[in-house]
């Protein structure tokens, strides 16, 4: 009888448990993906395969995705058609670096803002972030840190299609004690507690492990580590390392067996160098780059998100006044060498993944970091692969996203002229579909 009654009861937590299931990063079951089939016709197409511009091709979309594409694609007789013949289709882009529940309003010498809000707050400025990101011509972003679970939830919300947005590839940040990643650093200890961020902090490998497999369970997509300091945390110096090469490499190990990528934001050279070691997927931010460095993370394929917007942003702060006075400092004194450091990785050719930061900065201004890249010497097709192909590589997602080829979702963009010839002109989308569904249509809000 005993023997029965526990039976019964396993059954009803697998069948919960069964319910509970989480939606994939990619399912976006709740709005309708247009009921039959699309057909677009693109003026040029950029497909993010091998960098070429083709002209006069037609997309066809079913279900969500691309069915077919090329110049003699057979359109059934109850497509819909777009005219998108005077303008440049792109894959959707693909932002590898946000923090989209942030606010930059909160960087500034106030920091005790928080202690007034709600912990929920943050995830209803991602909404409205969001929705900008999206109508900005950004389908898909990685999110690298946000209070608590806000930005869990609004990645299942913008999946569900309770609201409209990127896709969210959604890590959980984590450091040791006293790192930029322990956001409590710099607040007097009693206060401490009330932040939402301390369950990720470690110690040492074992808990770092423990750490990691806690995040996975907690709904982390990936992992994020500070293996240096940052310019926007109170106190600590923005050079020296803050994970150790055992903890880095635990960190990397444990994820890897749960199917998890790592990110690390690393500003100093010691700090780059043991993440690259440990088999880290991307240096974020990566600020001081040695001949050395760059040529493993070639050979790894280690990507560098140079986010050089970040920089832009955190040095005009600086020189606003806006900043407290640690974090200015370190924005004035970190500046020459990461325009160096990013002019020397595009030449030597190191994997490169567009990545802004935005957060930092005000959402949606995203597409500006293009020209950053190409004034450091990319040329506009390795910017626009860097934001297409590469980053979906990057993401793991290839047969997903990425570029504009038969099987992968149908997520496009349209913009007037020719990136190729001037990359400014991604910074104003006209046309915006995710999922074969249009958000944007000449330059105004589809829905
Ligand atoms: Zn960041």
């Amino acid at each position: 009888m005993r023997i029965v009654a526990v039976s019964t009861s396993s059954l009803w937590v697998a069948f919960f448990l069964f319910l509970l299931t989480p939606p994939t990063v990619a399912a976006q079951s709740g709005e309708a993906r247009g009921d039959g089939p699309t057909a677009i016709h693109a003026g040029m197409l950029f497909d993010g395969t091998d960098g070429e511009m083709a002209r006069d091709v037609t997309i066809l979309i079913r279900d969500g995705r691309i069915e077919a594409v090329g110049t003699d694609v057979e359109v059934p007789g109850d497509a819909e058609r777009i005219d998108l013949s005077e303008w440049t289709v792109l894959p959707g882009l693909i932002d590898m670096h946000t923090h989209i529940t942030g606010d930059p309003a909160d960087l500034g010498a106030d920091r005790g803002a928080f202690l007034f809000r709600y912990p929920e707050q943050p995830t209803l400025v991602g909404v409205r972030n969001a929705q900008v990101t999206l109508m900005a011509g950004f389908t898909t972003v990685r999110d690298l840190g946000a209070p608590g679970t806000t930005a869990l939830a609004l990645r299942d919300g913008i999946a569900s299609g309770l609201v409209h947005g990127p896709r969210m590839v959604t890590a959980i940040s984590m450091g040791t004690t006293g790192s930029h990643c322990d956001r409590t650093t710099g607040i007097r200890p009693g206060t401490a507690d009330v932040d939402e961020r301390r369950p990720y902090v470690f110690d040492g490998p074992q808990e770092a492990e423990a750490t990691v497999r806690r995040a996975v369970r907690d709904g982390a997509d990936m992992i994020k580590v500070c293996a240096t300091a940052g310019v926007l945390s109170l106190t600590e110096d923005i050079g020296p390392a803050q994970m150790t090469s055992e903890e880095l490499e635990a960190v990397v190990s444990s994820a890897a067996m749960l199917n998890r990528r790592v990110a690390a934001h690393a500003h100093g050279l010691e700090g780059i160098q043991n993440a690259v070691r440990a088999g880290i997927t991307s240096i974020d931010h990566g600020s001081v780059l040695d001949d050395e460095v760059m040529r493993e993370m070639t050979e790894r394929g280690t990507w560098l998100v140079p986010t050089m917007m970040a920089y832009e942003a955190v040095v005009e702060m600086a020189e606003e006044g806006f900043l407290p006075p640690g974090p200015a400092q370190k924005a004035l004194e970190i500046r020459p060498y990461v325009v160096e450091s990013h002019r020397r990785a595009f030449a030597a050719g190191v994997p490169v993944a567009f990545g802004t930061d935005a957060g930092v900065f005000e959402h949606g201004r995203n597409a500006e970091e293009f020209q950053l890249m190409v004034d450091a010497g990319l040329s506009p097709r390795e910017a626009l692969l860097a934001a297409t192909r590469n980053a979906a590589e990057a993401l793991g997602m290839s047969e997903e996203l990425g570029t504009v080829e038969a099987g992968r979702w149908a997520d496009l963009v349209a913009v007037r002229g020719n990136p190729l010839d001037d990359v400014s002109v991604l910074e104003d989308v006209g046309f915006v579909m995710k999922e074969g569904v249009v958000y944007k249509r000449d330059g105004r809000p589809a829905r």
